[in-house]
């Protein structure tokens, strides 16, 4: 059986993406950190198809006890499609940034895709079809400010999606990214979409959806010759 993983799975994009994923015909299983109810509502919205893998993207020995287990217990399903989408943020000027904001922020988007996919890379390989999609932000194209940790673990994966796109091209394996602007969800719950939505040319923040959309375009075998790029969905905030 094939199946689909997305970390971050049980709230904003990753919800969208779970559902999109179910739709294109994947068994989905659903990542999330704390949020059990919302990853239970994302199941249900999958209608079941799928399943819940509680783990800190974060925490490497977590990453591979629960992944190695999954796989002990399910030698029959094989993750053909690997979403790198949980992520965090945790603004401030440089100058006051506290070592546990830098750390936590590069922990959960830079190390988390490199402890996720290092996991399931290895049967990828052996299988010798795969898809990666990281979920970036325009924050790692252009750098923001107030966002020096963010920027640079976000600018970490997209150089990282690029050097690993080069050494699995040729075993079927695309690896590609792909950079909201201002989506709604709970992150960006705090920011003024009036007041933002001047400076893009769109005119509104997008949806989780249209995010989910770009991600499946590129998880479909049809997208085989594309590899080591990055998508932008920001309205035309930024190109
Ligand atoms: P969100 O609504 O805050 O949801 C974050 C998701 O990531 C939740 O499912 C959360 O799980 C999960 N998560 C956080 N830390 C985790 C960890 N250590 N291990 C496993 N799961 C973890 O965020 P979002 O707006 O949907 O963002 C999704 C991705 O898009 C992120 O990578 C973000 O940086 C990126 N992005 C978002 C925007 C935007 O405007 N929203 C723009 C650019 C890029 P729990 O529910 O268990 O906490």
């Amino acid at each position: 059986m094939k199946c689909a993983l997305v970390t971050g799975g049980s709230r904003g994009i990753g919800k969208a993406i779970c559902i999109k994923m179910a739709a294109m015909g994947y068994y989905v299983l659903v990542n999330y950190k704390s949020n059990e109810t919302e990853a239970k509502d994302t199941l249900s919205q999958i209608a079941g198809n799928g399943e819940l893998v509680q783990f800190d993207v974060a925490d490497k020995e977590q990453v591979q006890q629960v992944l190695a287990a999954w796989v002990a217990a399910n030698p029959e399903k094989y993750i053909e499609v690997l979403v790198n989408n949980a992520g965090i943020k945790d603004d401030g000027l440089m100058l006051w940034m506290k070592d546990e904001q830098w750390d936590k922020v590069i922990d959960t988007s830079l190390g988390g895709f490199f402890y996720v996919t290092r996991f399931v890379l290895n049967s990828m390989l052996l299988k010798r079809y795969g898809r990666i999609i990281n979920v970036v932000s325009l924050s790692g194209l252009k750098g923001l400010p107030g966002q020096t940790n963010y920027s640079a673990a976000k600018g970490g994966v997209i150089a990282a999606t690029k050097a690993l796109a080069q050494e699995v091209g040729r075993k079927g394996i695309t690896v590609n990214a792909v950079a909201p602007g201002f989506v709604k969800t709970d992150m960006t719950a705090g920011i003024d979409e009036k007041e933002m939505a001047v400076l893009i040319p769109v005119r509104r923040f997008g949806n989780p959806e249209e995010v989910a959309h770009a991600v499946a375009f590129l998880a479909s075998p049809e997208s085989g010759y594309i590899t080591a790029q990055v998508i932008s969905v920001n309205g035309g905030l930024y190109s």
